[in-house]
């Protein structure tokens, strides 16, 4: 591990708040503690989430619905009035000008990916000078997923979130939410887009946290490895790939859960999980990549140059 990597671990803000660990971006050195048994038992009350929902996010069911949920045709149908069948769906995706907000992913695709925008609602990410990660996600994600759908065949891409909300008002059970959302539509990956923050402001560069279980780690090193690659090209310092190990969180054999519960709890539904941390927000070397929206479009194309070269997507 190279001395820059250590010091990007000792003052990490807006992945401190992913793991779940804070409720703001103010210190990094509180310990997890959202075991997974407690989280099991907070989902597992019957809610019916994700009031807003939109074309690209999935209605996570309350327990009475889990199993049926599962289908993922079922689990993809709008409840707004503005469902469309199969037929219109056809029209708007069958070719190469696919208008996002009309876009209804296909559980049938080939691959099928989950954008996770991080943070957002009431769970703020990290902030400076006017900037709020929370929204530079969303941008991101929004644009990373108009890019994939406009330019692959064989892609279907879902949301966490497509607007400034959270999955939930609870910080741990929003993390695990947004897993969820992975599980119910059987995603190949979760893509959690970030972008970071330091106490010192002397951070910058990309890294890319994984789980370090067995299940997920080799897939999801190499997805990750790809889009650091796209962001590389664009001038952006390379972190390379990294875990994290929980302090205090051990399974029955006595190793250690992620620290990120991201990772975690994609890992415990073998989903390969990333967290991408594209920039800092708050670096002079930095700033310049997320200064406009032709900017954000250039690290969400990175991204999703990264996504289609691991999958290997069908271009149009
Ligand atoms: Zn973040």
């Amino acid at each position: 591990m190279s001395g820059r990597i250590r010091r990007a671990f000792g003052s990490l803000i807006c992945v401190a708040v992913a793991a779940g660990i804070l409720t703001g971006c103010v210190s990094s050195s509180s310990k997890a503690t959202d075991a997974p048994e407690k989280l099991e038992k907070s989902i597992a009350d019957g809610r019916t989430l994700v009031p807003d929902i939109t074309r690209d996010t999935l209605s996570l069911p309350g327990k009475d619905e889990s199993e049926s949920a599962k289908t993922p045709a079922k689990t993809t149908t709008p409840k707004t009035s503005d469902t469309k069948n199969s037929t219109d769906k056809d029209d708007v995706i069958g070719g190469s000008l696919v208008d996002p907000a009309k876009y209804i992913p296909d559980p049938g695709a080939r691959i099928k990916i989950v954008l996770d925008p991080g943070h957002g609602g009431v769970h703020a990410g990290a902030s400076y000078d006017g900037i709020s990660e929370q929204d530079l996600n969303l941008r991101v994600a929004l644009l990373c997923r108009n890019y994939l759908i406009t330019h692959y065949s064989d892609v279907a891409v879902y949301m966490t979130r497509s607007t400034d909300r959270e999955l939930d008002p609870t910080l741990k059970v929003d993390l695990e939410e947004r897993a969820r959302v992975a599980e119910l539509a059987n995603a190949d990956a979760l893509v959690s887009i970030h972008f970071n923050a330091s106490d010192k402001h002397d951070l910058h560069g990309s890294i890319v946290y994984v789980s370090r279980r067995d299940n997920v780690n080799e897939e999801s090193s190499l997805l990750g490895e790809q889009i650091l690659g796209r962001l590389e090209d664009l001038g952006l310092e390379n972190h390379s790939i990294s875990t994290r190990d929980s302090n205090d969180l051990f399974d029955k054999d006595g190793n250690p859960y992620d620290y990120y519960a991201i990772n975690r709890h994609c890992a415990s539904r073998d989903i390969p999980g990333i967290i991408v941390e594209h920039a800092y927000i708050d670096n002079e070397e930095d700033r310049p990549f997320i200064d406009s929206e032709e900017d954000l479009a250039a690290i969400a194309e990175a991204d999703a140059l990264g996504i289609a070269a691991h999958f290997e997507l069908t271009l149009y």
